[in-house]
C-alpha cells in the first residue's frame, strides 16, 4: 500500500472534496488515543474517530480477535447459516440491553440499522392486523443516517434538500429541543424544555393515533450538537406513545457502549424503548457493525406462520458478519473488563469542568455536555456561517487535537479510555484557537 496515492479518483462522503484534495490530512495509523499522520503528527483524539472508537485506537485484544477471526472463518451467510461468533454475540448484547431488548438484529452500519428498525416496526403493526399504522415520527435536528428511511425521518435539512422530492412519506417530525435563551450553560440534562415533548400529542392527534407506527429519536442528539434532552423529556415520549399503541425508538448508534456514563442512553436517562439501533462503539469502531435491538414482545409477534416460513424479508450479505462480531464480542469484553462504561462516568465531571471553564472564552455562545460528550456552540461569524468553527478544527488540528464541527459548534466524544490531562489539553487547545480566530 502506497503512502502516498492519487487522490482524485475517490469520492470523499461528507466531504467538501476539491478543499480537501488541495490540503489533505491523511491517517496512517492510532492507538490509543492518539492518530498518526503520513506526515507524522500525532493527533489527540477528541472524538473516538467519529464517536465510534470508544475503547480507543487499536485495542490489543480487539485486533487479536479480528486477526485470529480472520484467519479462521472469513464468512457465512447470515441467511439459513450462522456461525457460532454471532449468536454469542446476541446473547452478550441482549444481557447488557435493559429490560426486554431479548432480540438482536444485524446490520452493517447505523444507517441500515435505522431503516431496519423503522421496517421491524412498520411490519410489527401489519403482522399484528394494524397495517394502517404506517406514519413514521422524527424530530427536527435529528440524524439519523443516510439511507432513504433515516434521511426521512431525519431532520438536517442539508441532508434531506437534495432528495426531498424522494424522502418517505407519511412522516412528520417532533420541534427540537435545542432552546439556548433557556438552556445555555447547561451542565448535564436541562431544566426548562420537558413540555416540548407534548407536541407528540398533538401531532398524533392531527393524524389519528390508529395511524402512527413508531417515534425515533435520538436520546442525546449527536450529530446536531450535542443536544441533551430536558429533565423528563424522554419519559414524556413514552407515555404518549405507551397511550396509542405506538412503538418508541431509541436510536443509541452514538450514545450506547458507554458513551453518556452507563452501557445505554436509555439506562441513564431510565426510559425504556422498544426498539434500540446501535452501531459505532459496538466494535469500537473497529469493523462495521450495527444492530437493532428488540423488544421480546415485537419478536414474538413475527413468529406465526410455517416454521420454515420466513418471518421477516430482510437482511443484508454481511449481517452479523465473522470479523465484526468477533470485534464486537472483543470489544465488549475489554469495555467490562477495563471497566470503560465506568470510567466514562467518572471522568464526565472532568470534562464537563474543563468545558465549561470555555464560557466567556471569545465566540462562544453556549456550552453543554453529558457523560463523555460535549459542544462548544460559537456565534456564527457574519456573513460566513461554518468558517468559525472550521478555522478552530484547523488550528487544533495543527496544534496536534482532533475536534469536530457541526455548524458553528464544536463536539467532543473522547475515547472512554481519556485521562484529566488529554481533556486539559483538549480544552486549552480549544481555548487558543478562540482567542487566535476572528
Ligand atoms: N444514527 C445516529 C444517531 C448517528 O449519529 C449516526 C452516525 O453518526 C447514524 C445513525 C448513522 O450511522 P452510520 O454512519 O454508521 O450509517
Amino acid at each position: 500500500m502506497t503512502t502516498n496515492p492519487k487522490l482524485e479518483p475517490y469520492w470523499m462522503p461528507f466531504t467538501g472534496n476539491r478543499s480537501f484534495k488541495a490540503d489533505p490530512l491523511l491517517m496512517a495509523s492510532a492507538k490509543g488515543m492518539y492518530f498518526t499522520t503520513t506526515d507524522g503528527q500525532q493527533i489527540l483524539d477528541g472524538i473516538a474517530g467519529l464517536w465510534c472508537c470508544n475503547a480507543g485506537h487499536c485495542h490489543p485484544k480487539i485486533v487479536e480477535a479480528i486477526q485470529a477471526q480472520a484467519a479462521t472463518l472469513d464468512y457465512a451467510t447470515a441467511f439459513n447459516l450462522g456461525h457460532p461468533g454471532v449468536f454469542e454475540l446476541a446473547g452478550k448484547l441482549t444481557e447488557l440491553a435493559p429490560g426486554g431488548l431479548d432480540y438482536a438484529f444485524f446490520t452493517n452500519s447505523g444507517s441500515e440499522a435505522v431503516d431496519t428498525a423503522l421496517k421491524i416496526a412498520l411490519a410489527y403493526h401489519r403482522v399484528r392486523g394494524e397495517g394502517h399504522r404506517t406514519r413514521l415520527i422524527g424530530r427536527e435536528k435529528g440524524y439519523h443516517g443516510v439511507g432513504f428511511g433515516g434521511i426521512s425521518v431525519g431532520g438536517l435539512s442539508p441532508n434531506r434538500k437534495m432528495f426531498s422530492a424522494s424522502l418517505l412519506p407519511g412522516v412528520d417530525h417532533l420541534p427540537h429541543t435545542h432552546h439556548i435563551e433557556h438552556n445555555a450553560y447547561t451542565r448535564g440534562q436541562p431544566e426548562w424544555g420537558a413540555h416540548l415533548a407534548d407536541e407528540l400529542e398533538n401531532i398524533v392527534m392531527l393524524h389519528d393515533p390508529s395511524t402512527v407506527a413508531a417515534v425515533i429519536v435520538e436520546p442525546v442528539a449527536g450529530s446536531a450538537g450535542v443536544l441533551v434532552p430536558p429533565k423528563g423529556y424522554l419519559k414524556k415520549l413514552r407515555e404518549i406513545c405507551d397511550r396509542h399503541g405506538i412503538l418508541l425508538i431509541f436510536d443509541e448508534v452514538i450514545t450506547a457502549f458507554g458513551r453518556t456514563g452507563t452501557a445505554f442512553g436509555s439506562v441513564t436517562f431510565d426510559v425504556q424503548p422498544d426498539l434500540m439501533t446501535i452501531a459505532k462503539g459496538l466494535t469500537s469502531g473497529a469493523v462495521p457493525m450495527g444492530a437493532v435491538l428488540a423488544d421480546k414482545d415485537i419478536y414474538t409477534a413475527f413468529m406465526t406462520g410455517p416454521e420454515h416460513a420466513i418471518e421477516f424479508f430482510h437482511g443484508y450479505t454481511y449481517s452479523g458478519h465473522p470479523l465484526a462480531a468477533a470485534a464486537a464480542l472483543a470489544s465488549l469484553d475489554v469495555y467490562r473488563d477495563e471497566g470503560l462504561f465506568e470510567r466514562a462516568a467518572e471522568m464526565a465531571p472532568v470534562l464537563a469542568d474543563a468545558v465549561h471553564s470555555l464560557k466567556g472564552a471569545p465566540h462562544v455562545i453556549d456550552v453543554r455536555n453529558i457523560g463523555l460528550m460535549a459542544a462548544i456552540e460559537l456565534k456564527p461569524r457574519a456573513g460566513a456561517p461554518l468558517m468559525r468553527a472550521l478555522d478552530v478544527f484547523r488550528r487544533c488540528f495543527a496544534d496536534d487535537v482532533l475536534v469536530r464541527t457541526t455548524g458553528d459548534t464544536l463536539a467532543l466524544t473522547p475515547p472512554l479510555i481519556i485521562n484529566e490531562a488529554q481533556i486539559s489539553q483538549i480544552v486549552d487547545t480549544i481555548g487558543a484557537a478562540l482567542k487566535a480566530i476572528d
